[in-house]
């Protein structure tokens, strides 16, 4: 007997949704600035609206709702709300329901909603095109969510809201501009289609391309330029290694203008409980994926007295570990003596000049790991 594979139903909704934005981005929108042109206030809001639904889904659905790596004023959670909906990436409820599941089951063929090892284009586009059981909306996984009022009436009124948002809101604002029809055409089609493809590069090529310096249990990967199209989100390999990490992009020159956003809006309060892994985790990650690599080549190239050199490498990595937990317990002690507002000024200048010293042991010890690891890369 011949054996087929069964395959959940097609989505034709949602395809014609895609196939339907995307010729219309493609041929009605160049054909029509070329034949009438677009206004610049257009443009202006053009832009607007592209940073509005974009950051809604980085900082509002993925690093607010579905990761709670901070907590935000009513009035940031409406704007992302809307944002969301705008964004046509389906209800909150249901994006971080699947979101949780891809943290939970990454890799998973069968359990992973976005599943990066059945493909680049499953991850990006195909999860979304039939009617797959992994991206069910799981109740169990969001019932932190379920109980906020904002959340459950963005669920209810989904589609009213994404289609006052993306037809009703373009071509209003575009009628105001002198132009509805352009209006509809860049606010609309153009953002929401450009939109799309950059949120789903997340799935896809931050699973494919780029580095893994902080883990690699699983596929994710840090990788600059997907940061340029993603709002910061290309540092997926941080990300998947920290989740609850209120930032992707962890040097000051990462390009993350979610994590700048959530940062500025905590200065006017509207942000608060900013979540940040402690620095000697991250640094004991890196060290530990640096140890990882090193040994695989070493033991690649046994002829380079491998014995030798693998011990030479753990008593290397010991120094450092025992340097950085020197360091880490001593800087939490400064911290707590700051934030008991130093009524031991001798106490606190003493804390302070070990810190200093530990911070340079620790530099020494860094150079000396990356001296010796350096040689087998
Ligand atoms: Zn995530
Ligand atoms: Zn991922």
């Amino acid at each position: 007997m011949e054996k087929t594979t069964e395959q959940p139903a097609r989505r034709f909704d949602v395809m014609s949704i895609f196939v339907g934005t995307g010729l219309v981005a493609a041929l009605v929108v160049p054909w029509y600035g070329l034949t009438y042109g677009y206004d610049t206030l257009l443009w202006a809001l053009f832009i607007i609206f592209m940073f509005w639904n974009g950051l809604s889904i980085t900082a509002g659905y993925h690093r607010l709702w579905a990761h709670k790596s901070y907590q935000a004023h009513f009035i940031v959670r409406l704007v992302f709300a809307l944002g969301g909906a705008l964004a046509l990436q389906n209800s909150i409820k249901v994006w971080c329901s699947n979101h949780r599941n891809h943290h939970r089951y990454v890799d998973d063929e069968l359990r992973d909603p976005y599943a990066p090892v059945k493909g680049l284009w499953f991850s990006h586009i195909g999860w979304m095109l039939r009617d797959y059981d992994a991206s069910k909306l799981t109740e169990a996984n969001i019932t932190d969510l379920t109980a906020d009022p904002l959340v459950a009436f963005q669920h209810k009124y989904y589609w009213l809201l994404a289609f006052t948002l993306n037809v009703l809101a373009p071509l209003g604002l575009g009628a105001l501009a002198g132009d509805a029809i352009g209006g509809l055409l860049l606010l609309g089609f153009l953002r929401l289609v450009i939109c799309h493809h950059t949120t789903f590069f997340i799935n896809s090529l931050a699973h494919y391309w780029g580095d893994q310096p902080y883990s690699d249990e699983n596929s994710a990967r840090d990788n600059a330029y997907v940061a340029w199209l993603t709002y910061g989100e290309g540092y997926h390999n941080f990300h998947h290694t920290f989740q609850w990490d209120y930032r992707n992009g962890l040097r000051w020159y990462q390009f993350d203008p979610t994590k700048w956003l959530i940062g500025s809006l905590s200065l006017l309060r509207l942000t608060y409980a900013l979540k940040r892994v402690a620095p000697e985790k991250i640094e004991a990650s890196i060290v530990q994926m640096q140890l990882k690599q090193a040994t695989t080549r070493i033991l690649k190239f046994r002829d380079l007295n491998a014995d030798e050199m693998l011990s030479r490498l753990d008593q290397e990595y010991d120094k450092l570990l025992v340097t950085l937990n020197a360091w880490a317990s001593c800087r939490h002690e400064w911290l707590e003596l700051k934030k008991a507002n130093m009524t031991h000024k001798w106490q606190h200048n003493e804390v302070r000049l070990k810190l200093r010293q530990l911070e340079a042991s620790l530099e020494l010890q860094r150079f000396r790991w990356q001296m010796f690891t350096q040689q087998f890369a």
